[in-house]
């Protein structure tokens, strides 16, 4: 008999559940969809449900992914990819792609809106944010994961779970379930899965509200610019952002923090408070979206719960300030896709799943302190404010910019994989071979041994890794062994060293 986890009463409430539960046993009425045992569904298809459908594909892993919404929504929240996550697009070979629809910026300003300029010497290819819609980075992610033979279905919202020793079966709003290996929540920051798990999700409530508006205006790009320079002096939550086609993303703090934040604001609300904290409404007019966010902080206690794993904003609420939460939900997607891939398929050494969250668990913990951080550095009070002069002025200095924008694009990541070589944990930038570049050799998603030594092998693991006798003059190693998230474990030149690393990353050797 299948364990119930569990409907929350938040769910018990919702009319889609209302109507599906009238008639519906503890695990609801309809038939496990076919009968069949999937290897893994993802519920939920923002990018990081889409990026880690498209890891698993990857690897030959059967995956179904289940989306609420009947179509895309074409809103765009995040604007931008940081340079790990470009480096992601990269190792996959999709920079190509995100390049073409996306315009590479640099220019300071990306941490707590301090800074002017991009700091130079920053330890990656791509020392850039690349500009580029969340809805279409969604749309490049869907074609490659549907490229890769991911099952897409939409406008299915999953209401129940229940898991089990064999799987996990899903119980959706129109009382059909599935049933797969494993489950992944990519739900958002809402997440069913999450709360069905019972997972606490601690941190802090919203204190402050923000509201979101794409407009249009019929304030001259002067009367825009000059109202924006003279509010921002005292009030850093307010700007405005040109679009294109003559719309405009505009920001302004909302009067106090809303009850349900997934209820839009209307379009008075936003002229009100536009007159109220800039003196003018602009004329904003022909609203394409508005919405509200607030500055919640908050991360799930733990990010696997038996055969139930959450990745991306299901596992870490925290304010947009620096742009990070699409690109962390992309990274954690990154990291756990081989993993899950290596437990479906049989070959994970002991404890591989769960270093997804031994690893991805401090990242998140690190993004939200410097979230905390910029959103105290935006306050008006005047003390705050002497604090960010004080800043500002420390951003002058080239170490001190780079460290902080370090943290924020997640090039400085290093996953703690005990004492050794500096370069243990880390990922490595792409760099130069005698043939070639790194990064291509990780397209398939690979292990790889890049040996510049030609004495060592990988012979018994070739089904898992590539061995590839070539060397850099960028890299001052003999020999590295990457993941496939390209992350490093293991640099030297002892044989005895590799074989060990080897079986403890990628499993027993073939016999
Ligand atoms: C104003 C604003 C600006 C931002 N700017 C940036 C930025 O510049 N850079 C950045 O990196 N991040 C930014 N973010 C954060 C970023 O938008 C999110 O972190 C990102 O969307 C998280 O992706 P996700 O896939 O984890 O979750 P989501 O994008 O929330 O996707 C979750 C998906 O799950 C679906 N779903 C939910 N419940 C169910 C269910 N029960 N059954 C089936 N499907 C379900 C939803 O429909 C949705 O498609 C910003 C956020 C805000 C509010």
């Amino acid at each position: 008999m299948p364990r119930i986890i569990g409907r929350s009463r938040y769910l018990r409430k919702q009319p889609e559940y209302r109507k599906c539960a009238r008639h519906s046993g503890p695990l609801g009425p309809g038939p496990v969809n076919g009968n069949v045992m999937r290897d893994v569904i993802v519920v939920g298809g923002g990018p990081t449900g889409l990026m880690l459908a498209a890891e698993l594909r990857l690897h030959g892993v059967d995956v179904l992914l289940l989306e609420r919404e009947p179509e895309p929504t074409g809103q765009s929240r995040a604007l931008g990819l940081h340079a790990r996550s470009v480096e992601v697009m990269d190792q996959r070979g999709l920079l190509g792609r995100f390049l073409a629809h996306g315009e590479r910026v640099r220019a300071g300003g990306f941490f707590a809106g301090l800074g002017t300029s991009w700091p130079e010497g920053l330890d990656t290819a791509h020392s850039y944010v690349l500009a580029i819609p969340q809805a279409v980075t969604e749309r490049l992610l869907t074609e490659h994961a549907a490229g890769l033979g991911a099952e897409f279905r939409r406008g299915r919202t999953l209401v129940g779970l229940s898991q089990d020793a064999d799987g996990v079966t899903v119980e959706l709003a129109d009382g059909t379930r599935d049933r797969a290996r494993y489950l992944v929540g990519c739900d958002g920051g809402r997440s069913t899965v999450r709360k069905l798990l019972g997972v606490g999700f601690p941190g802090e409530p919203a204190r402050t509200e923000t509201l979101l508006g794409e407009v249009e205006v019929t304030a001259s790009q002067e009367e825009l610019a000059s109202v924006v320079a003279r509010v921002r002096r005292t009030q850093a939550r307010f700007g405005t952002m040109p679009l294109g086609d003559g719309v405009y993303r505009v920001i302004v703090p909302a009067e106090g923090v809303a009850g349900d934040r997934s209820v839009p604001p209307g379009l008075e609300e936003l002229k009100a408070r536009l007159r109220a904290v800039a003196g003018t409404d602009f004329g904003v007019h022909s609203p394409r979206w508005l919405s509200r966010f607030g500055d919640a902080t908050r991360l799930a206690e733990r990010y696997r719960t038996g055969r139930v794993l959450l990745a991306g904003d299901a596992a870490h609420v925290h304010p947009p300030t620096g742009g990070q939460g699409l690109n962390l939900g992309v990274q954690d997607a990154f990291n756990l896709g081989w993993k899950l891939a290596a437990e479906v398929d049989g070959w994970a050494p002991e404890g591989l799943l769960d270093s997804y969250h031994a690893e991805r668990r401090p990242v998140a913990a690190e993004v939200l302190e410097n979230t905390r951080a910029q959103t105290l550095l935006l306050s008006a009070e005047p003390g705050t404010r002497s604090v960010r002069g004080l800043l500002a002025e420390l951003m002058e200095f080239e170490e001190v910019n780079r460290y902080l924008i370090e943290k924020i694009t997640a090039i400085g990541v290093r996953y703690d994989l005990g004492e050794g070589h500096p370069l243990l944990g880390r990922r490595l930038r792409d760099v130069a071979l005698k043939r070639g570049r790194l990064y291509s050799l990780l397209h398939a998603g690979r292990g790889l041994l890049l040996d510049a030594t030609g004495r060592l092998s990988a012979a018994g693991w070739e089904d898992r890794v590539d061995h590839v006798v070539d060397g850099s003059e960028e890299l001052d190693v003999p020999a590295v062994l990457l993941r496939p998230d390209g992350h490093v474990v293991w640099a030297g030149e002892d044989p005895a060293e590799l074989t060990g690393r080897l079986r403890s990353w990628f499993g027993a050797p073939a016999a």
